[in-house]
């Protein structure tokens, strides 16, 4: 599964000693354990291109927002393991953990977030992380709580208190995070909407328009976008990006 707005930034299965970088097909998530850094994107391209061994995760979320994936959901990376001895001493408080006889990597995802605890995530970094945990809230059938996203500070309680973040501005992104979804538009506004849909049915019947990368005529736009569940506002974005290019297709002489 791959997310389709993240750069593909495969992680080289083995490391330069041979070592495998991550657990490949034992994952089944049903959670999203969260991760400040402690670092830059830049570091992570490099360990992800060369094999580091030791550490390895599904996404990671720059400042800028710009995101990369590493691994598919089906591998589990080595993001949120912790020892038998350690979860004696300091159990996990995460509610979902299922104890130490089986593999945190094996039922969760990893997101890191490019930074360091003490810092608030970027605002282009945290409303993309936002959009990418309701993404993977609809792909594993999970609720967005804290339950399934939980911090990695909730199961390895001795090194990692802060990660992500210290708790005050860990509470701060758990509540941007948590709120509901933007209210639906009103009549007004899906009025509009429909008249542009129908503009756009109308010009893009012979060409299509690129959506996500793909081209598509009106119809199965529409019909994708629905499928895909995006909220109205997004559908609405969306689609003026689309009716804007084509637009300029048009203009440039293109079509
Ligand atoms: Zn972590």
């Amino acid at each position: 599964m791959r997310y389709p707005r993240a750069e593909w930034v495969p992680w080289k299965p083995a490391a330069p000693d041979g070592r495998p970088t991550y657990f490949a097909g034992q994952n089944r998530p049903t959670a999203v354990v969260l991760h400040v850094m402690q670092g830059y994107q830049s570091t992570v391209r490099r360990w992800a291109q060369r094999g580091h061994f030791g550490v390895s995760w599904h996404y990671s979320i720059a400042r800028d927002g710009s995101i990369m994936q590493h691994l598919e959901h089906s591998d589990g990376g080595y993001h949120a393991g912790i020892t038998a001895a350690k979860a004696a001493a300091d159990p996990p408080t995460w509610e979902l953990w299922r104890g130490p006889g089986q593999n945190v990597n094996t039922y969760t995802l990893g997101i890191e977030h490019e930074g360091f605890a003490g810092e608030p995530f970027a605002p282009a970094q945290a409303k993309v992380s936002r959009e990418l945990c309701r993404w993977l809230a609809r792909q594993l059938d999970i609720p967005m709580d804290e339950a399934h996203f939980p911090p990695h500070a909730a199961i390895d309680l001795r090194d990692r208190p802060n990660d992500f973040n210290t708790p005050a501005l860990r509470r701060e992104f758990y509540d941007f995070l948590f709120k509901p979804e933007e209210e639906p538009m009103d009549a007004a506004c899906i009025e509009e909407l429909e008249r542009r849909l129908s503009r756009v049915e109308r010009i893009t019947g012979a060409h299509g328009i690129d959506v996500d990368g793909e081209r598509l005529r009106g119809d199965e736009a529409l019909d994708d976008l629905d499928r895909r569940g995006a909220s109205l506002a997004l559908y609405a974005e969306r689609l003026n990006t689309a009716i804007l290019d084509h637009l300029a297709d048009h203009e440039s002489g293109r079509l």
